[in-house]
């Protein structure tokens, strides 16, 4: 049992895996019953018995992989799920093997400076001014660019990431919430489209998720900035404190981002918290043809960003970014001796501003995902995929039958085909059984669509064609010969 050999043999694996997958051969999907894989990979034995190394690994992972969603497979458009960059595959391995818990500069020096180095890279494309490096001597005020510096944390995952923003603004808009409990009158002003993770915070900030109150929309679910202000000076007039305003850029179901600049202008003059959701449609950001999609975004006061979606980092990685590094610093107190100290450093420690303790060098994920073909690289990324909804929105609507939802801003394209919801959901349904495309679907203007996240670099227009003309053996199955 070695290191270099059970990992050639998963590298092994994993290549066939996702060779066969790009060239079309495997399903994308298998839903194989559980109890059927359970049998296949008799997991319990192995517990039991031990000896997981060699041909017993080999055997094992010809299982696991078969039934395993094959996300490299060009018909692969259900989630927001990157496919990883390979390199980026081998920094989770670099980190399993090392375990460093970093957020404690002394446990995970070099991952922590790596995550300070990304998260510097992700202020400075938001317009926000990077956190300077412990021991360079730059303080809290002024500088160059005026006022605070920002900061950040990579988190597990962006529904992770909203809650810790919603906690920084809850710790700025109600200071004595830590000790106290959360006032009762205290609200968040969020689109209905917003992700469920939004209102989950809500609940687990003690707000109750009755507190996120329902945005004024334009008719696609993007933020209204002209009834914002009355709809805000309404709620106050009830008596309710807003804590924070929730943008989306881009939203989860159709991918369509709010007029930031706007917002940001109204939550200003209001003074309300501007935190924007961009877990998926940030990584516009390092594209400069598509980066206009977030002006105004530096009028924010927090963003979360994922890598693991439009990034090309394996999961989990994503970021809770701040305008003034202070509001991040009071989001969570605690005490626990053995871990927060008076002591000289040589680094700096993410622990206060994050839910979690041990935590995972995800900044390495990142990094190597950006520095294998640096941010140029990603962009291009970005920017393919954009491009690819469109042509592929054109297409669908094209299609006698088929209607877009909205024209495309980001890689998430919704449609539907002449019928009921129940329609599309058999569509989806015989789809994943048929194993060939795997799409997801959504509710959109209170009508069930079929959703496209195009996710993966080798999908083509021909597999969006492959998908349409599946459809269509589904709506109208040929007569029996
Ligand atoms: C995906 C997504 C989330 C959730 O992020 P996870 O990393 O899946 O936890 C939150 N908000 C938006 C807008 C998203 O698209």
């Amino acid at each position: 049992m070695s290191l270099r050999t059970d990992a050639a043999i998963a590298v092994d694996a994993l290549e066939a895996f996702a060779g066969e997958a790009l060239d079309r051969h495997a399903p994308v999907i298998r839903q194989t019953p559980m109890a059927d894989l359970h049998r296949r990979l008799d997991p319990g034995r192995l517990i039991a018995a031990g000896g997981l190394t060699g041909d017993a690994l080999r055997a094992f992972l010809a299982a696991y992989l078969d039934s395993a969603t094959r996300l490299h497979h060009p018909a692969c458009m259900a989630h927001q799920v990157a496919v990883p960059h390979p390199l980026g595959a081998v920094a989770a391995l670099v980190d399993a093997f090392t375990n460093n818990p970093m957020a404690i500069y002394e446990m995970g020096p070099s991952a922590a400076t790596i995550e300070h180095a990304v998260l510097s890279w992700m202020l400075g494309k938001v317009g926000w001014r990077p956190e300077p490096l412990p021991g360079t001597g730059a303080g809290d005020g002024g500088g160059a660019h005026g006022g605070p510096h920002g900061g950040g944390v990579l988190t597990h995952g962006g529904s992770l990431a909203n809650l810790t923003a919603l906690a920084a603004a809850r710790a700025r808009m109600a200071p004595r919430a830590w000790e106290e409990g959360t006032p009762g009158n205290l609200v968040i002003v969020a689109p209905a489209g917003c992700h469920y993770s939004i209102s989950r915070a809500a609940g687990i900030l003690g707000l109750g998720c009755g507190a996120v109150r329902e945005a004024p929309t334009d008719p696609d679910g993007r933020l209204d900035p002209g009834r914002l202000a009355t709809f805000i000076t309404g709620l106050r007039r009830e008596g309710a404190q807003v804590m924070a305003v929730v943008a989306n850029a881009c939203s989860t179901a159709v991918g369509l981002y709010d007029p930031l600049r706007a917002v940001a202008g109204v939550c200003r003059d209001l003074g309300v918290w501007l935190h924007v959701d961009g877990a998926h449609g940030a990584s516009a950001l390092v594209s400069p043809r598509h980066r206009t999609l977030l002006d105004g975004v530096d009028l924010a006061d927090s963003l979360v960003w994922d890598a693991h979606k439009m990034l090309r980092t394996p999961a989990l990685c994503a970021a809770v970014l701040v305008r003034d590094h202070r509001d991040l610093d009071g989001a969570f107190r605690e005490e626990a001796s053995y871990l927060f100290h008076d002591k000289d450093e040589p680094g700096m420690d993410f622990i206060h501003r994050t839910v979690e303790c041990t935590k995972a060098a995800l900044g390495l994920r990142l990094f190597f995902s950006l520095a294998a073909e640096g941010e140029r690289g990603v962009a291009a990324h970005v920017e393919r995929q954009t491009a690819l909804a469109a042509a592929a929105a054109e297409r669908l609507r094209a299609q006698s039958g088929f209607t877009v939802a909205v024209e495309p801003q980001s890689n998430i394209v919704c449609f539907r085909v002449d019928g009921d919801d129940a329609l599309q959901l058999r569509v989806r349904r015989i789809l994943t059984e048929e194993g060939r495309h795997y799409v997801s679907s959504t509710e959109f203007r209170n009508r069930r669509w079929l959703r496209l996240a195009l996710m993966n670099p080798a999908t083509e227009i021909a597999d969006i064609e492959a998908l349409i003309a599946a459809i269509e053996r589904i709506r109208s199955p040929a007569p029996p010969a």
